[in-house]
């Protein structure tokens, strides 16, 4: 089958840093893959060039099988590709649930059936619904990652990108958050995360791609990855 995401010689060259350094990478439809890496090896760049937030300095991006290498952000988001941030996006002086209907609003316009064909049914999934009228800028931090994921559902996303979706979580946020991304592919949505956190890619994601100063040197089975000499030392600091 024709992967969703087909990254191929991906490179990205800041003055002279290099973050990334010719990267091929694929996201199979209906999978949950993890990119993983010590901090400064790469994750956000392939982030933002994917998202079209940076332009690469060589190699393709094929979303679905046509060229989106270099598109600006909001055609990119338009083709399907939706994505969180480490910092949520709401608008805090708008309610929880006028947040989620703007950004249904902005949804892309070729947007296909939702799963969840109501803002009030996107809010009740990833369990909000209590908080539906307060203001998203009084929300405690746990809720307001929470609403991060909603408003991004609520673009019709085929693709979902997340970076380090559990960050600033606790142990039962985190619990809750992975629960319900588990739940993604049941609902038509491949997902790609980008974390260092090897516990929480290793409950979430069956395949793991592992990025070491912007090279990818390690891509496979989650467990076959994490036994990986290369792996180890890169983590381990051997
Ligand atoms: P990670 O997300 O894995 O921590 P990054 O993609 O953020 O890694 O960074 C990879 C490398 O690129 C680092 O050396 C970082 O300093 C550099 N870098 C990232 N973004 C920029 C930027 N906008 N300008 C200059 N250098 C950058």
């Amino acid at each position: 089958m024709r992967p969703i995401l087909a990254i191929s010689g991906l490179s990205k060259q800041f003055g002279g840093v290099t973050a990334l350094a010719g990267v091929d990478l694929t996201v199979e439809e209906g999978e949950i893959l993890g990119v993983v890496g010590p901090n400064g090896s790469g994750k956000t760049t392939l982030f933002n060039v994917v998202t079209g937030v940076h332009k690469p300095s060589g190699g393709t991006v094929l979303f679905r099988g046509r060229d989106i290498t270099g598109l600006a952000p909001h055609a990119i988001s338009r083709t399907g590709i939706g994505y969180t941030f480490q910092q949520a996006m709401a608008f805090a002086g708008l309610g929880v649930l006028e947040n989620v209907q703007i950004a249904g609003e902005h949804a892309r316009a070729t947007g296909g059936a939702s799963p969840w064909p109501t803002p009030q049914a996107l809010l009740d999934f990833v369990g909000l619904s209590a908080l539906a009228g307060e203001k998203a800028g009084v929300l405690p931090f746990g809720s307001l990652r929470l609403l991060g994921l909603a408003l991004a559902l609520a673009t019709r996303p085929s693709l979902l990108l997340l970076d380090e979706p559990a960050a600033g979580l606790n142990d039962r946020e985190t619990s809750a958050l992975v629960g319900l991304v588990r739940q993604l592919p049941g609902h038509g949505i491949t997902v790609c995360v980008i974390d260092h956190d090897m516990k929480l890619m290793q409950m979430l994601c069956r395949r793991l791609a592992v990025l070491d100063f912007g090279s990818k040197i390690a891509d496979g089975p989650t467990e076959a990855v994490l036994a990986d000499p290369k792996v180890l030392d890169v983590y381990l600091g051997g």
